[in-house]
């Protein structure tokens, strides 16, 4: 490999660096190296590239690195433009978002080698806006640099000049420096601020997805709702049409009703507000309440057993198992808003879990049952007067 040549040298007189194209032939260039200051002699002659050589001493080490990175600095404060790097946003998952096109910034403010509290960066543009340049040589910014630049908050270009050609000429060499060389953003506060700007659109976004999400979710309930308010249209037309008379279909449950009717107490007078909400007719589920829930419990003792209990809970996930409710009910007994919903379409009242409520309460104001202060029914004294009613019609498990 061949070794890099001089192609720069610092002039004696003007302490500027020049081109060896710009230099007299021989010792008349008048030049110095700028690494250790040994007088240079001008080699331009017709068979190798024009180039510096030391005179009186041997070529030192490193020499042309020392010489490019002065000249890039004494260019650049000279050009007063540089091409600064196209500003990107790399994303993983998305198109890349271009922030600026790479382009020639026109500077008028310079100074070089300016010391701030943590770094020194080879040229600080102040005007029209602040922007650090680095020309890395030899070696390149390291990331705790990076860092403290990040925090000083000022744009940084790095101008990567390792790989720069010494053959080039002047004007080539200055094109190089300033515009063709690779370079890149050590910090960009445009892109911070653009990069701001993305999560806030992104959280945005996200937060309009979650809204349309509930909106769709709405719709769905709301549709099935409407499938629901169907389902109960129908049953309100099986309603319509004349149950056969319950002593006929259930005489099981009758019977008790009609003894107590005969001891003066009507549990067929309650009207539930969703009748056609049952499967059977209000006074067969009233008595199968009666009847599993009272008689039975008498009939067989249990009032003896205070502990022993019932709720609207429970007598409705019983009327459920024993099919005098739409199974439906299994999963949207409780569901308000399917009620509200379809009772926008017609009259469906409060649904059969309010009506098993309420006829619990009717049960109580007739002093069969008593609810005790966590809502849990227990039955009253007043069974002692049943018992012998109860025990003349024996229902069967
Ligand atoms: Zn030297």
């Amino acid at each position: 490999m061949s070794q890099a040549k001089l192609t720069v040298g610092l002039h004696s007189d003007t302490k500027q660096l020049i081109h060896i194209q710009n230099a007299a032939r021989g010792l008349a260039c008048n030049c110095i190296c700028p690494k250790c200051n040994s007088q240079l002699v001008a080699k331009k002659g017709a068979k190798t590239t024009h180039h510096f050589a030391h005179h009186s001493t041997e070529e030192c080490e490193g020499s042309w690195e020392t010489a490019l990175h002065l000249y890039a600095k004494q260019l650049l404060m000279n050009a007063q433009e540089v091409t600064i790097p196209q500003i990107l946003i790399k994303r993983t998952r998305r198109a890349d978002v271009l922030i600026q096109d790479a382009q020639v910034y026109k500077f008028e403010g310079l100074i070089l080698e300016k010391s701030y509290t943590h770094f020194q960066p080879d040229a600080s543009i102040t005007e029209p806006h602040q922007l650090f340049v680095e020309f890395a040589v030899t070696h390149f910014s390291e990331p705790e640099k990076i860092v403290k630049l990040k925090d000083y908050g000022v744009s940084t270009i790095e101008v990567d000049l390792s790989k720069t050609p010494f053959e080039l000429s002047q004007s080539e060499l200055d094109q190089y420096i300033l515009h063709d060389a690779p370079r890149e953003w050590l910090h960009s506060v445009k892109l911070g601020i653009e990069l701001e700007r993305i999560r806030a659109k992104e959280k945005e976004d996200a937060e309009k997805a979650a809204i349309e999400e509930t909106i769709r979710a709405q719709k769905a309930k709301d549709k099935h709702a409407e499938e629901m308010a169907t389902q109960f249209l129908a049953f309100q037309k099986i309603w319509k049409t004349p149950y056969k008379p319950p002593e006929e279909v259930f005489p099981k449950w009758w019977n008790p009703i009609q003894t107590l009717k005969n001891n003066r107490i009507y549990i067929g007078t309650y009207q539930p507000s969703s009748p056609f909400l049952f499967e059977v007719e209000p006074r067969v589920w009233q008595a199968a309440i009666v009847d599993a829930f009272i008689l039975k419990r008498i009939r067989e003792g249990q009032y003896k057993h205070s502990t022993r209990h019932f709720n609207a809970d429970i007598i409705f996930h019983w009327l459920l198992d024993r099919k005098l409710l739409p199974s439906l009910f299994s999963v949207y007994y409780d569901a308000d808003h399917i009620l509200d919903y379809a009772n926008s379409f017609g009259h469906f009242g409060d649904g059969p879990y309010a009506d098993t409520q309420n006829f619990l309460i009717h049960l109580e104001r007739q002093k069969l049952i008593w609810e005790d202060n966590k809502g849990n029914y227990r039955l009253s004294k007043f069974h002692h007067a049943l018992n012998k009613y109860a025990s003349r019609y024996p229902s069967k498990p």
